[in-house]
């Protein structure tokens, strides 16, 4: 999978080799339950299993990964809110071969749904929408008069999609751009769950865990990466690069950690649904703080030949720089200061899952 990665870069369009090793696979349908032809892997007790294949996937491809993460994702919500009509329709089109993702973004004005007595008129565009012209059964948020709803629209490949603006430094092949959904009319079978379903908590903010995941494995390939070079050139006896080392594995593995208890708090019914937010919260600074630790040490530690192409770190760290960017980070970390300092429980005992 790493070649075809090079090879769409250069192009920057979406992988499509990729996205047919994944069908082949049976990890576009795996999120879906057996029944369905799936895998349950978005069940909770499949969780740690999540995290591998996202981990695994992101090592692989970032881009790839962006677009599996909103692909598993919008199964999820369909999952939890949709009903059985919604879920069996939308299994059928990815077994067809549709990709899934979830569209939040908004511009200034928005994406507004308008009730027209039983059917939904759009009006608007969703931005930095990841697979656009390429997912045909995107999840996407609108404004009505009711609040934030959530619709599953249908689209032809190529259909309403204006990927032009997508300059970024990274991520190139992942089609981020807009889709303009205006004069589009969903009848009421498209729309999912009921308005404020999209925030609800602790999925909203608790979801973050995936991209962490996916994060993590690029983390983990260029650590790879440094070793190899390191061996390869007989400069692995040196202790300022074997500190190099050390430093980066311990991230990725504290990464880890927080991880695979933030997936496993998420799973849980029963959890503080507080205490599992910021615990969320807590892992994407981990996991950021891990990543741009590693895309220090490997670009010291590699030097020039990190920055030129076609050298995979060159590639890899374009990708995951730009894909760290993630909504709100500041927020996200002042929310869980605000929870700890709310909190009767001593430090020590923060993160117990006793009562009391
Ligand atoms: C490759 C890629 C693919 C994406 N695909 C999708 C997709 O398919 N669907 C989708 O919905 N979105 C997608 N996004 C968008 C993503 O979910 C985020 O919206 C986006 O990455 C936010 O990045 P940002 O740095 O602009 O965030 P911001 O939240 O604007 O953060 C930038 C900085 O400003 C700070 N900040 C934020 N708000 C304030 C404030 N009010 N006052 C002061 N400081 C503030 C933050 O803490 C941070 O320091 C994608 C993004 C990327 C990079």
């Amino acid at each position: 999978m790493s070649q075809v990665a090079e090879d769409a870069d250069a192009s920057a369009s979406v992988a499509a080799e990729a996205w047919r090793v994944l069908f082949r696979s049976g990890l576009a349908m795996a999120p879906f339950q057996i029944e369905l032809g799936g895998e349950d892997l978005v069940a909770p007790r499949m969780h740690q299993d999540l995290v591998a294949v996202l981990r695994l996937v992101g090592g692989a491809d970032l881009s790839i990964a962006r677009l599996y993460e909103g692909h598993v994702n919008a199964i999820a919500l369909v999952r939890r809110y949709g009903t059985a009509t919604q879920l069996e329709r939308l299994a059928r089109d990815v077994a067809d071969g549709s990709l899934a993702g979830v569209w939040g973004a908004d511009d200034a004005t928005g994406l507004w749904a308008e009730d027209i007595g039983g059917s939904w008129q759009l009006k608007g565009r969703k931005i930095l929408a990841s697979g656009a012209g390429f997912v045909t059964r995107p999840l996407v948020t609108a404004r009505t008069d009711a609040g934030q709803v959530m619709l599953l629209p249908r689209l032809e490949a190529g259909e309403r999609a204006d990927v032009s603006g997508w300059t970024a430094q990274g991520m190139r092949s992942t089609a981020t751009g807009s889709v303009d959904f205006s004069g589009m009319v969903l009848d009421a079978e498209q729309v999912l769950g009921s308005p404020g379903d999209f925030m609800r908590q602790p999925h909203f903010s608790g979801g973050a865990w995936r991209f962490c995941a996916v994060h993590l494995g690029a983390a983990e390939r260029l650590v790879d990466l440094l070793r190899e070079h390191l061996v390869s050139r007989g400069r692995d006896g040196d202790p300022y690069q074997q500190q190099r080392i050390a430093q980066c594995v311990a991230a990725t593995t504290t990464a880890s950690f927080w991880i695979a208890d933030a997936a496993r708090r998420l799973s849980d019914e029963t959890a503080d649904p507080i205490a599992t937010v910021a615990f969320v919260n807590l892992t994407r600074m981990v996991t950021e703080r891990a990543a741009l630790d590693v895309l220090e040490a490997v670009h010291r530690g590699i030097g020039l030949a990190a920055f030129v192409r076609p050298h995979p770190v060159e590639r890899i760290a374009r990708d995951l720089s730009t894909y760290l960017r993630q909504p709100v980070p500041d927020l996200a970390m002042a929310d869980a200061a605000r929870a700890i300092l709310a909190s009767p429980r001593a430090t020590a005992s923060l993160w117990s899952t006793d009562e009391g």
